[in-house]
């Protein structure tokens, strides 16, 4: 096997910033715009961060080197390495385009030091936000992407229409990240990628994990998504399980998202982790609200004096809140203020009730697991093995959002 080293600490300090403009997909109106697809949509997903050594094998490669423009194609099997340890830059400037590669046969397979994955699409380099790293991105096919992404996200062994519920809503999700460039928009400056696979957007794997099921969910849904009632994309959310009910966005993540609707669940509850319980100190209880209040997560005419005594307790009217009071002061506060703090392991939802123990600790009891907005997965399963298909399950957790084919 013959190595090809690329050093690009030359090509850097040219500073020619290959721009996103050759990707099919420059819209910034969401909800006009997707009228305008056309044909499959092809995504760049950042599959690995902040790597220092890469290196790319394929069959009859071709490479091209954004930044001296170059392209050269090899015959045969070769592998390609990128020493990222050898970029010299500035920290935290925005991602650069290093190179991009193909292969005629579709497949690349990508050594990032520790693992190793296959990919279909192209794999782009890219510079990290992190000085003398590099990025990787494949550039994959919805379809083929989503054919992975359901093994990781869910599981390949559910039934098919539980798979396709699951493929609407992350192309959907997918599809809003592709448009409304929002990503890029976060990092202040265009980034060459759509979204990560990671648990902060949605995570994909690689061309193994794609099974007959997971492909044939991708390809029975093709172009299918949900869109609100004025015709818009929607960022499409989903969870492992709601508990009993799903929330809306706004009581998760504070901003709301038109066309979303909190729904009763009675299919999940059979499925996954049955309950869960944690017990929070009186000196926990008080930071927590104290950074609740700094943070503006809550509205109490005052911060709690130390050792005033805080009591926390579920609001009668809401089963998605709780009422914090200490003094002569009163506020309610969103449940799921206290799992951003207290994080995803030690409440394994938003979905809990509050009792005092005998000590004067909180005990949290929940169910669930996760966020609990959008589509519930476990009742996606229960829905599908009773007989629903794709579409009832999306109208259960989705009811005011619409189907829609936006390509063929
Ligand atoms: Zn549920």
């Amino acid at each position: 096997m013959v190595w090809s080293r690329i050093k690009f600490s030359m090509l850097i300090a040219v500073g020619f910033l290959p721009a996103h403009a050759q990707s099919a997909i420059s819209f910034t109106d969401v909800a006009s715009k997707i009228k305008e697809v056309t044909g499959i949509p092809t995504l760049r997903v950042r599959v690995a961060r902040a790597l220092e050594d890469i290196k790319v094998t394929g069959t009859d490669l071709a490479r091209t080197l954004h930044l001296s423009k170059s392209s050269k194609s090899f015959s045969g099997k070769k592998t390609v390495r990128f020493e990222c340890s050898k970029v010299s830059r500035k920290v935290n400037s925005a991602p650069l385009l290093l190179a991009s590669l193909g292969s005629p046969t579709g497949l690349l397979s990508v050594d990032k030091g520790q693992t190793q994955n296959k990919y279909l699409g192209k794999i782009l380099i890219s510079t990290s936000t992190d000085a003398q790293r590099c990025d990787v991105i494949n550039e994959i096919d919805m379809e083929s992407y989503l054919s992975t992404l359901l093994a990781k996200e869910m599981n390949s062994k559910w039934p098919v229409e539980a798979l396709k519920a699951q493929a609407v809503a992350a192309r959907t999700y997918a599809l809003h990240k592709i448009y409304s460039k929002e990503v890029s928009k976060l990092h202040g400056s265009e980034v060459p990628f759509d979204l990560e696979s990671s648990e902060k957007h949605q995570v994909s794997g690689g061309f193994l994990d794609e099974t007959p099921n997971t492909r044939a969910a991708a390809m029975g849904t093709a172009g299918e998504v949900l869109v609100n009632d004025r015709g818009e994309l929607s960022p499409v959310f989903f969870h492992a399980k709601c508990g009993g009910h799903t929330r809306l966005p706004e009581q998760v993540w504070q901003n709301s998202v038109h066309g979303y609707q909190a729904v009763e669940d009675p299919y999940c509850n059979d499925h996954g982790k049955p309950s869960w319980r944690t017990e929070i100190s009186t000196e926990r209880l008080e930071k927590f609200v104290n950074w609740s209040k700094d943070k503006g997560y809550f509205h109490p005419k005052r911060a709690p004096r130390a050792g005033e005594g805080i009591k926390v307790q579920d609001d009668r009217w809401s089963t998605n809140r709780l009422r914090v009071s200490y003094g002569d002061t009163t506020a309610l506060m969103e449940k799921s203020v206290f799992r951003r703090y207290f994080g995803r392991s030690e409440l394994r939802s938003n979905n809990f009730h509050i009792r005092y123990a005998a000590t004067g600790d909180i005990v949290l009891e929940g169910n669930g697991h996760g966020h609990g907005v959008g589509l519930c997965q476990m009742g996606a399963l229960e829905m599908a093995t009773r007989g629903f298909n794709h579409k009832q399950i999306l109208a259960h957790y989705f009811p005011k959002m619409k189907l829609v084919k936006v390509y063929q």
